[in-house]
């Protein structure tokens, strides 16, 4: 298998950042039930709408909206698009998350709205205005600066996964065993 023909969902892409093991187990199909966030109601686009008017960005709004970006072999669906008719902006909506959480816990958002980002514009032929997280609990709203060094860090990312695939070799485990406690797959995972 080429490594320029590998394409990966990009919700692998903050799997393997997560546990590069859950996204390779995933990518090669082994099941996993849906979890409780994973069930978590979504908003309404109505909520939503309040939500991002209410900060003032306009445009036309699209929802769960399908992206690729070809030269880095990644696709996925955003949750929401925000269209200018110059510029688009893009949100990721989470459970909960704060600015804080995102530079450590949850680094794995972080990266996949960067790769969401990169895919948004390979998509739409026009440049990013600006990123956002949408938290479901509290409605918080959290910019995000995609920056170079984020870019460069995610596309590293997903070349290294993409070896992974080719060879068809486990990569290594994540080292904060806490994840481990509740993972689907760690009767298998050795
Ligand atoms: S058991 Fe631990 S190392 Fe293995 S896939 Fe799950 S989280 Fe990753």
């Amino acid at each position: 298998m080429e490594l320029s023909s590998i394409e990966i969902p990009i919700v692998l892409i903050k799997e393997y950042v997560y546990c590069p093991r859950i996204a390779f187990y995933k990518y090669f199909m082994y099941w996993e039930p849906p979890t409780e966030s994973m069930k978590f109601a979504r908003y309404s686009k109505i909520d939503i709408l309040k939500i991002v008017r209410g900060y003032g960005i306009d445009g036309d709004i699209y929802m769960e909206y399908p992206v690729k970006s070809r030269s880095l072999g990644i696709y996925g669906k955003i949750d929401i698009v925000i269209d200018n008719g110059k510029r688009v902006s893009i949100a990721e909506i989470k459970l909960e998350t704060s600015r804080a959480r995102l530079w450590r816990k949850s680094y794995h958002h972080l990266i996949q709205l960067t790769a969401y980002t990169i895919a948004t514009e390979e998509t739409f032929h026009k440049p990013i205005d600006r990123t956002f997280i949408v938290t479901q609990i509290g409605g918080e709203i959290i910019e995000i600066n995609i920056s170079p060094n984020l870019r460069r860090t995610t596309i590293n990312i997903v070349e290294e996964f993409k070896k992974y695939i080719q060879q068809q070799k486990p990569p290594p485990k994540t080292p904060m065993k806490t994840r481990c406690n509740h993972c689907f797959y760690r009767k298998i995972c050795v």
